[in-house]
């Protein structure tokens, strides 16, 4: 039996509680969304507000060399690489996940030039796949998508497939996959692996080089908390730095952009990945949340996450028993991401009930409500008060009116 004393204790032993000061927080919010917006952090609006006023306010266009912004995609990337764990040089900020998974799908599948498929999961976030999709389209000469479910993962690589697609946090279910053994399938059938790490960086630990990835992607607005739209990231790593082409050649990833050929010379190393001009006040705002997540330790993180997932999961449970809910989310910690999600055939309105009451969660079609747990300013006792609210909403079967009912365009 879990009770309100539990979950004030775990929050006394908290050793990641101070950071929750560093949010700007609205009162009487429990955001338990962070895994699709993360909030912001009150030394980003001072750094935006400095960034505008006096580095494009008043050094103009010599802010480039002066502020270094031209240095500002290696050198975020090379503070997301400590996240993910990858080496100096092998990450860089720049463009959306999508784009990203574009250009490097691309450069993996030029590294495979006698293989045709692009293996994924069924189910995966549809982004990844309508990005394989408009690649397949452009390649043609006989390019496929394999979209399998996850028990045939193993099985489906074989000696056509030149890159396995994966994401490692399933968006709806919060399940990870196994980086490492099927990134060693990949390999022992000379295929390449990549990752989509939007619903990891930030919330699990990764080990990019450990699990042997060839490329990754993610997102900066969820759990880096880089702000809406803030810049994704990209990874090869560095053995195949000297041959990944992607096709984008744009002049930032040029040699000497500032020679101004006339024709494309890739840079050396991850550099070659980048397309145009940098976003510097979404770079900006990213490198902040990436410095405050920089001053937490991951394994407290960690910690802190499967503890608090856990207390979800079990007072829900326990709190809402008889309505209707089921769990989508992996019992087993090891496999489960930070984030807890339920099945409910009247999930859309439950999820905008307690958004009504000011707990933040989302809904994921057709019928999964979503929560996500970040570590850095969610406290156990919100929790409790989320759960409180659940229970309340099913009991007095308040999520019943119409106006939970009408579907915005974001849900
Ligand atoms: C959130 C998310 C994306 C987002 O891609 P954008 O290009 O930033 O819109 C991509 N892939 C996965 C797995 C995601 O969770």
């Amino acid at each position: 039996m879990i009770t309100s004393d539990t979950l004030s204790s775990l929050d006394k032993e908290d050793s990641l509680a101070p950071f929750r000061d560093q949010f700007d927080l609205p009162e009487g919010i429990i955001y338990l969304d962070g895994n699709s917006l993360g909030p912001l952090p009150r030394r980003t609006l001072a750094r935006l507000i400095d960034v505008a006023r006096e580095e494009w306010g008043q050094s103009l266009i010599r802010a480039w060399n002066d502020h270094d912004w031209i240095g500002a995609p290696q050198r975020i990337g090379d503070k997301i690489a400590k996240i993910v764990g990858a080496r100096r040089g092998e990450v860089v900020a720049a463009d959306s996940t999508s784009v990203n998974l574009f250009k490097l799908l691309a450069a993996a599948c030029a590294l495979r030039p006698d293989r045709r498929v692009i293996l994924t999961q069924a189910g995966n976030f549809p982004t990844d796949i309508y990005m394989a999709e408009g690649l397949v389209s452009l390649l043609g000469d006989g390019y496929e998508i394999r979209a399998v479910e996850k028990s045939e993962i193993a099985s489906a690589i074989d000696g056509t497939v030149a890159v396995v697609s994966l994401t490692y946090v399933d968006y709806r279910s919060g399940e990870m996959l196994d980086m490492r053994a099927i990134g060693a399938a990949a390999h022992d059938a000379g295929a390449l692996a990549l990752w989509d790490l939007s619903h990891s960086a930030g919330a699990v630990p990764v080990d990019l080089n450990a699990a042997g990835a060839d490329f990754a992607v993610g997102c900066g607005y969820k759990y880096l908390n880089g702000g809406p739209g803030a810049p994704a990231f990209l990874f090869v790593a560095e053995k195949h730095h000297a041959d990944a082409r992607q096709p984008l050649s744009g002049w930032m990833g040029h040699a000497a952009p500032f020679d101004f050929e006339d024709s494309y010379r890739p840079a050396d190393g991850v550099a070659r990945h980048l397309a145009g001009t940098p976003g510097i006040l979404g770079l900006a705002a990213l490198e902040q949340g990436l410095d405050l997540f920089l001053e937490a330790d991951m394994a407290a993180i960690r910690h802190k996450s499967v503890l608090l997932t856990e207390a979800f999961i079990a007072l829900v449970e326990q709190e809402c028993a008889g309505h209707g809910f089921s769990l989508v989310t992996p019992r087993d910690a090891a496999i489960r991401g930070s984030q807890v999600s339920f099945r409910h055939p009247d999930g859309y309105a439950i999820v905008q009930a307690l958004i009504a009451r000011g707990v933040i969660g989302d809904f994921r079609t057709p019928d999964i409500l979503r929560f996500g747990f970040a570590p850095l300013y969610i406290r156990f006792r919100d929790v409790w008060s989320a759960v409180s609210h659940l229970s309340d909403i099913m009991e007095s079967g308040d999520w019943d009116r119409p106006e939970f009912k009408q579907k915005a365009a974001v849900t």
